[in-house]
């Protein structure tokens, strides 16, 4: 699929005041007092910290931080938190959490290289997109030792780590966020963090070693990201009855192969190609017979070769050092790389037309014959394979000469396939060699860096299936963070109304259900020979439209209301993609092949596939008995649910800042999209329609006590406290009395800041 920008939807009307969400709407003439802070948005829709000047009528008069004066509706004003909880490291603890709150808030900390910030139970992360100076042994040490306690990702990994001893039960640490906002980066600090617990023999090392080599196999340069994950990847590490880290566990989810044969201009097929032109050392580059990057045609068709700052040549001995510090032997190694190979070389096979209905065969010619070498196969078998096809027709074997665009599909399809069976082999290897000796405990921390929702100008499959898991992501956020706060209002033993909050199960049912839910149709719809992706968008308008969060649209088109957006999606492709069809000459091809690893992907194709007979008809119905690529995402999510189910999860959201990948640019549009389409500002919803604001008797009696009339010195905290609320005439639904905290509604603290600052 082509990738394009992005275009965001605008949830719930992003920006634009008078489309502004009724439950942000803080504005109160409080807010518009002489000398005040208040926020006003400026025509770029961005907002700005000003002071009020005057109040006359409908208008005010304010000064803009540069000095500038304007005059503006005060009703289009939102009031400013006291400056006080100017970057504040939690985001509940402002007493306003309107938009611009939220977004001042987090831009004030990002200016000062504080990229961590916690919205309640949940730790937002801004890219920094430079080094900052939060890492390492002394803030690991920190962190630990407890005399470091702003939001951070070690802060996070070591709560998981004492929840996991205290509770006995295993943790997660989800990660979500657009592409480039930092997801890898943040689950490798994690891992830093939880291995520098130390392990037995090196296993942290070899753990910390695996991240390389993913990134150099699933990792690849896109338009948003020089260093995109183009997988999904959670990592299960366990500890020993000794709290240290004993081996891991890693499972990937659905691979974007289709970039090895294709990608968009200026983007980059994996790392490792590259890596390997570059950085191959000469014996290995004759063995492979390898070529410049520039001169293969599946690299070359996006014109890019090189990432800014990064050294091709240089990350092949990174890799390679990796793949020896865990334990893949040399051979292996050579036979990755063999396969690396064949698959550029075989993007560079040709064909010649031998007759006027456009058949063809397979030009013997350098790259032919690299191929049937690194294959271990001979001219013959590949041309069979790539110019031909077995058919069954009346139960009568016959072959099937393809024409030029068959042949060109069946050699993508094997390239494909070659390249993910490699990954998938990779992955196998990669875990018999970290898997967990006697010493497991079964206690673990689950690390889960997967892609976030998409929204481009063009959604294909991919983004249909990486939507589809996000919402499931989401519904698992949402019920556990409603219950967390509902507990901490329990624990605390105050009266408290359940909130509601936006679930989306009608959207995953869209998804589910049977058999007229998306994934079904596409299933069926998969089935059938003679479909093609306009049969399969017009069925799902006439089974769905009656559906409130499906939208039939014209064509090829339909579009789902997520919980982040509405996204439109084209079926073309739809069909193809889910079968993912590798046709069954193909795969005994590679079963002939006389080198170690085709032979070795083969029978697990074989194996995975539930009809094992040759049924060469591609669209035959038993063909596709095959799991379709829907169906096996699906119940690979499903494992993932009931897995972090069984977990106490920690959430991380990660936002990136900029669409330039650039340090010190802060978008607030775009990072308040961000924060919509993951729920941060939910969560903070949540929580206001609560009692945001929480501060402990002793903390409370400290601050205002000095405000009270009477004398109250000799006075316990929480008698104090309620004579201030008293005094002060704080309503009292607009706060609870709890065990050890008051628990204080939206606004109610930024009253007694005031009276505190003019006194
Ligand atoms: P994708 O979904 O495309 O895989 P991602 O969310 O995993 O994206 P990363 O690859 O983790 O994004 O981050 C993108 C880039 O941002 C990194 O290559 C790095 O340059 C920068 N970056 C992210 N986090 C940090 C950080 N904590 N400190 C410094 N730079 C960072
Ligand atoms: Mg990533």
């Amino acid at each position: 699929a082509a990738a394009t920008t992005p275009r965001r939807q605008s949830p719930a009307g992003a920006g634009s005041p008078s489309q502004r969400d009724a439950r942000w709407g803080d504005t109160s003439s409080y807010g518009a007092r002489k000398k005040h802070r208040v926020f006003c948005q400026l025509p770029n829709s961005d907002w700005a910290l000003c002071t009020v000047i005057t109040t006359s009528g409908d208008d005010s008069v304010l000064k803009l931080p540069e000095g500038k004066v304007l005059r503006l509706k005060t009703e289009s004003l939102e009031a400013a938190n006291p400056e006080i909880l100017d970057g504040v490291d939690d985001l509940m603890q402002l007493s306003y959490l309107s938009e611009p709150s939220v977004l001042y808030n987090l831009q004030y900390r990002y200016t000062q290289d504080l990229i961590y910030t916690k919205a309640g139970p949940v730790l937002v992360a801004v890219n920094p997109f430079k080094k900052v100076p939060l890492y390492g042994n002394e803030y690991i040490d920190a962190y630990r030792n407890k005399t470091k306690d702003s939001p951070h990702v070690y802060a996070i990994a070591d709560s998981a780590l004492r929840e996991m001893k205290r509770d006995e039960v295993n943790q997660s640490i989800i990660i979500s966020g657009e592409s480039g906002a930092g997801k890898t980066e943040t689950a490798k600090i994690a891992m830093q963090y939880l291995a520098s617990l130390g392990g037995g023999g090196g296993i942290e090392y070899e753990i910390l070693q695996t991240n390389p080599i993913l990134e150099a196999f699933g990792n690849a340069k896109t338009l948003r990201n020089d260093n995109s994950s183009r997988f999904g990847k959670l990592i299960e590490i366990h500890f020993s009855t000794t709290g240290r880290i004993c081996g891991a566990m890693i499972q990937t989810f659905l691979l974007e192969k289709s970039r090895v044969v294709q990608c968009a201009v200026g983007e980059r097929s994996y790392h490792i190609f590259y890596q390997l032109c570059a950085g191959a050392p000469a014996s290995l580059r004759d063995k492979l017979n390898m070529k410049k990057a520039d001169e293969y045609k599946y690299l070359k068709q996006s014109c890019c070769y090189s990432i800014a700052g990064v050294d091709d040549a240089q990350m092949f001995r990174t890799v390679t050092e990796a793949m020896n510090i865990v334990h893949i032997s040399k051979e292996d190694q050579d036979n990755v790389f063999t396969m690396v190979s064949a698959v550029l070389w075989l993007g560079d096979v040709s064909f010649t037309v031998i007759d006027n209905e456009n058949h063809v065969e397979i030009v013997v010619d350098e790259a032919a014959e690299t191929v049937a070498r690194l294959l271990g196969c001979s001219i013959e078998d590949l041309n069979l394979a790539l110019s031909k096809r077995h058919m069954k027709v009346n139960n009568e074997n016959i072959v099937q000469k393809l024409t030029l665009s068959q042949a060109i599909d069946t050699r993508d399809a094997l390239a494909k396939s070659l390249y993910a069976s490699l990954f998938e082999w990779l992955v196998e290897q990669i875990n018999k060699s970290l898997s967990v000796g006697k010493r497991r405990t079964g206690r673990s921390i689950s690390i889960l860096d997967i892609y976030g929702f998409e929204s481009f100008d063009r959604n294909s499959f991919e983004q249909f299936c990486i939507n589809y898991a996000n919402e499931r992501l989401q519904q698992h956020f949402n019920r556990h963070l409603f219950k967390l706060e509902q507990e901490e209002y329990v624990e605390d033993g105050i009266d408290w109304a359940k909130v509601e909050f936006e679930d989306n199960q009608n959207c995953l049912n869209l998804f589910e259900k049977k058999p007229l839910g998306l994934l079904s149709l596409l299933d069926e719809e998969s089935t059938f020979p003679n479909a093609t992706d306009l049969t399969f968008a017009n069925k799902l308008k006439q089974h769905l439209n009656n559906n409130s969060c499906f939208r039939g649209e014209r064509g090829k088109a339909f579009a789902v209301r997520h919980y982040a957006g509405e996204v439109a999606y084209d079926t073309s492709g739809f069909l193809e993609k889910n079968r993912d069809l590798l046709h069954m000459d193909s795969i005994q091809f590679l079963a002939k092949c006389k080198s170690s690893l085709p032979q070795m992907f083969a029978s697990k194709m074989l194996s995975q596939s539930d009809n094992p007979l040759p049924v060469p008809y591609r669209n035959s119905a038993a063909d596709s008995q095959k799991l379709s690529v829907a169906m096996k995402f699906k119940g690979q999510l499903f494992q993932l649910m009931q897995r972090l189910e069984s977990t106490t999860p920690h959430f991380i959201r990660c936002i990136k800042p900029n669409n330039l990948q650039l340090p010190a640019i802060y978008e607030q549009g775009l990072v308040l999209q961000q924060l919509k389409c993951c729920g941060v500002l939910e969560v903070v919803r949540i929580s206001r329609s609560g009692y945001p604001t929480r501060m402990t008797h002793q903390k409370f009696a400290r601050r205002y006590g000095f405000l009270l009339l009477e004398d109250v010195a000799s006075q316990d905290p929480l008698s104090v406290s309620v004579a201030i609320l008293h005094q002060f005439n704080i309503l009292p639904e607009m706060y609870q009395v709890g065990y050890t905290k008051l628990f204080f509604r939206t606004g109610q603290i930024g009253k007694l800041e005031d009276t505190r600052n003019r006194t």
